[in-house]
Formats: C-alpha cells, structure tokens, sequence
C-alpha cells in the first residue's frame, strides 16, 4: 500500500465526523486542481456526506462539463456567500497546492478560524503546518491521481462512479500534457485503466478539454507567437509576453493563455520556456515557467519572482510593471544558468 494506515485511519477519523466539508483549490485553477475538487467532491456526494466547493477565482470554460460544477461558488464573484460557506464549515480540504497563499483571499479567511484541514498535493515541499493530515506525494503525476489511490485505499472505490471518474481522469490528462511528461510510472496508467474501466466518454472528456477553443484564444495564440516570441541565451531560452492590453483586445477570459507556455519548448534547442502575462497594468505580473530535463525551474520561480511549483513547471508572481518583470528574467536567467552549467 503506498499509505500507513495511520494516515488513511487519521483521513477517515476527520471525515467521518465531519458535517460540513469544503473543497479548495488553487487560484487560476487547472484541470487537476478543479478534476481532483470535484472528483472528491463526487465520491463524498456518493458516500452521504454534505459536501460544497469554493474557488478563489473563476474556473476555464474548457472544464465546466464536470459533474458538480453548478455547486461551485467563485469567491470572486460573490464573496459574501463564499464566505458564509467557509464559517460553516468543519473540515477543509486543500487539493493541488503546497503553500496557503496559492488560494488567495481564502488563505485568509481560512486562518482566521481553526476548522481541521487536509491537504492533498503533489508538489515538492509544502509549508510548515499547512494542514493536520497530510497526503503530499511529489512522485504522483497529479492531484487526481493522488486522488485515486487514497479512494482505493481508503476503500471508497466503489464510490468512484463515473463522474467522478471523468473528473480524474481530465486531472490526470492535463497535468501531464496529455501523457507526455511526468507520466513514466506504469502507476499512473493502472489508474487511468480503472477510470476509463468505470465507463467515462474518454473521447467527449477529450474534445471538451482541447477542442473548445474560442476563436480569441486562437488569434491571440497567433499574435503572441508571431509578435511576441523572443529566444535568449542563445537560442536555450525562450519567452512570450502579453500586455493587459492585448489581452483586452482579444476578449482575453481566464483559461485562455493556458499552455500557451509550453509551446516555445516545441522548438529544436529549447530547454526553458516563461511566459509573462500582464494582470492588472503596471501592477502584476503572472508567470510561468517550464523546462526539459534536471532544469528545476521551480528553485528558479522561488529565488527571483516569489514563486515554486514543479522542478519542470513552475510559476510567481511580480508585482511592477511588465517591462521590470521582463528586465528581470533577462538579468537574472543567465545567473540561474551559469550556476546550473558549474
Ligand atoms: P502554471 O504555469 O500552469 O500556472 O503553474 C505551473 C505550476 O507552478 C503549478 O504546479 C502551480 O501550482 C505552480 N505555481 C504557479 N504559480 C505559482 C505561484 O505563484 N506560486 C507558487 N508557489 N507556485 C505556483
Ligand atoms: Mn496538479
């Protein structure tokens, strides 16, 4: 079993008791924070409990066929209820995110009462006392896949119908670029086999994911590579940039600069890839990062914009205009790859 049965006892003791559970995730969530939200959110629902969700912020259109979806409440868009569902509650869970300030407002109301929390992640480090029971596990492709194994092991698979299926498996698929990294471990596919087994649309999961384009994510995605891609570091670095004014201009909605970061590590040579996104004009800056190989763009992230994540995909935070952020990178990359180089 990958579990003690300490933890799977510690994880039943808190859920059993619990009477009001809500799910977390991360600001600008991904498929494997809103997958893994939901798939638990599904299991619990199918286990009799009473189960809500709240999100810091609004979820990509690309993932709103989820089953559940209509019971999430958007603590941007109205954080009075968001708020009273957070008083009410006796256990929080924490899913796909290491550090409390990665769901944003909500990192704040949840500090201010003492309701128990569980955190279920799979990135590297996570803060000191984050949470009473922890399931942090780096070797996971995802949260969703984290997911899965503490169902099976807690005995609560047959609660996985297929809904809940189909929210795993959308969180595994996305986490790793539809199984093109962090997917080495025949684990991974053992889980996808189970889910797919419990008779998910694979091939409808598949079109709602990436055949749901806007037409204005698309001509964005077409400006910013044929404007706004520069190579550094002599052709092993690249970057893409995008000003809060071209994404007015093309009708920019969250989720729709998703992946658009990966794209520059298609190119021959390439072993680093940022993208910079323009928030809120001359005030914040949202990045990401990624990379091939032992580059660990995360110790990256940390060290010059406040950031972490994976060592392969990773993202922080600026808070200045765009030109300063991007005046950083060009100052400090060659650093953090001279000292990898040594
Ligand atoms: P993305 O580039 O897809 O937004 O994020 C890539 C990875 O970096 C994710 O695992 C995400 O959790 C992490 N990440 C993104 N932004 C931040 C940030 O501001 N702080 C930290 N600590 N991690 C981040
Ligand atoms: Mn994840």
């Amino acid at each position: 079993m990958i579990f003690s049965e300490q933890e799977i006892s510690n994880l039943k003791a808190l859920t059993d008791n619990a009477s009001s559970i809500v799910f977390i995730p991360h600001q600008n969530p991904d498929g494997d924070a809103i997958g893994s939200i939901l798939g638990w959110w599904n299991v619990f629902r199918n286990r009799g409990l009473h189960v809500s969700i709240v999100v810091p912020d609004e979820v990509p259109s690309n993932l709103r066929w989820m089953q559940g979806i209509e019971d999430v409440t958007v603590y941007g868009h109205n954080p009075a209820q968001a708020n009273e569902i957070l008083q009410k509650a006796d256990l929080f869970f924490l899913l796909d995110f290491n550090t409390i300030s990665r769901c944003g407002e909500i990192s704040k109301i949840i500090n201010k009462t003492d309701t128990p929390r569980i955190l279920i992640d799979h990135h590297p480090k996570p803060d000191e006392g984050i949470a009473d029971v922890l399931f942090s596990d780096v070797t996971m492709s995802s949260t969703c896949e984290l997911s899965y194994y503490i169902f099976e092991a807690a005995g609560w698979g047959k609660n996985i119908n297929r809904e809940a299926a189909g929210c795993l498996y959308a969180g595994i698929i996305t986490d790793t670029g539809s199984l093109s990294y962090n997917s080495s471990n025949p684990r991974t596919y053992h889980a996808i086999a189970d889910l797919v087994a419990r008779g998910i649309d694979k091939n409808q999961i598949h079109n709602d994911l990436f055949q749901s384009n806007s037409f204005h994510r698309m001509k964005l995605l077409g400006h910013v590579l044929c404007n706004k891609l520069e190579l550094i570091e002599d052709g092993r670095a690249a970057f893409i940039s995008v000003s809060k004014d071209e994404m007015d201009k093309f009708n920019y909605k969250p989720g729709d600069t998703e992946g658009f970061v990966n794209i520059p590590l298609s190119i021959k040579g390439v072993v680093i890839s940022a993208f910079f996104s323009e928030r809120e004009k001359d005030k914040f800056v949202k990045l990401s990062f990624r990379s091939q190989a032992d580059i660990p763009v995360n110790l990256y992230a940390k060290e010059f914009f406040s950031g972490g994540g994976h060592p392969n995909a990773a993202g922080g935070e600026w808070h200045g205009t765009l030109s300063d952020a991007l005046e950083r990178l060009r100052a400090t990359l060659p650093v953090f790859v001279k000292k990898l180089n040594k």
